[in-house]
């Protein structure tokens, strides 16, 4: 899952990305508003959700909403104040807001906001995929092997590892291209060559072997990967 992070102070954007890229979110992290109604703007499809600041050089993070709802765009954002003011924050709830935090907060709450508000949104995906005997927990972050047997079993991942497995069972029987993958599961402007993608692809599946599930993923000759239910 993808989220586009506004925050215009440092200290907080670099401690709310460490955050959120240990609960294995992607984040792409811009500082000003008229940066991220261009990101928003290039593809506001690839976010699952917007973490924004009100207070922002540029576009304010009201004015950010308000561009997504003229423009019919779903996207649930979760606005980061430092006002408190009941007019504030219907101020914000109007613009299209969908959830409000005041600074400061503790990241504890930050995250489960954010679970809050993907449980909320019916475009999201559920908290659990299952496909065949594997079990995705997208809020405690734990693949489950067997779910509810007496085998079953927890297979550690990297976040990354989460990420790509996550993005998969939620495309099962699809082929996803090496650039689809780049696209969803790595920070804009990263830059990484396709080479990782491959890399990060025989790492997961050698995991999944260790716990037995080599044949989960497979490779599409010339085309990319395919997660099968069969
Ligand atoms: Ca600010």
């Amino acid at each position: 899952m993808r989220i586009l992070l506004v925050e215009d102070e440092p200290d907080l954007g670099t401690a709310i990305k460490r955050t959120l890229t240990q609960e294995a979110y992607v984040v792409d992290w811009v500082q000003s508003g008229d940066e991220a109604l261009a990101y928003l703007e290039h593809d506001c499809s690839r976010y699952t959700l917007g973490v924004v600041d009100w207070m922002l050089p540029g576009r304010s993070g009201i004015a950010l909403c308000e561009w997504l709802r003229s423009h019919h765009h779903a996207l649930p954002v979760l606005m980061l104040t430092a006002k408190d003011q009941i007019e504030d924050r219907i101020t914000g709830l109007d613009a299209g807001a969908d959830d409000y935090l005041v600074k400061p907060f503790s990241m504890a709450e930050l995250l489960a906001r954010l679970r809050a508000l993907r449980r909320r949104s019916p475009d999201l995906k559920s908290a659990q995929i299952q496909v065949g005997a594997l079990l995705l927990d997208c809020d405690r972050r734990i693949a489950v092997l067997h779910p509810r047997t007496p085998a079953e079993q927890r297979i550690e991942l990297t976040q990354k590892e989460f990420q790509l497995l996550q993005y998969f069972m939620a495309h099962p029987n699809q082929i996803l291209t090496r650039d689809q993958v780049l696209d969803q599961l790595w920070e804009l402007g990263a830059e990484p060559n396709s080479n990782v993608v491959a890399a990060q692809m025989r790492l997961l599946r050698r995991k999944l072997g260790q716990y037995g599930c080599d044949d989960l993923i497979e490779t599409v000759y010339g085309m990319g990967y395919r997660l099968k239910t069969a």
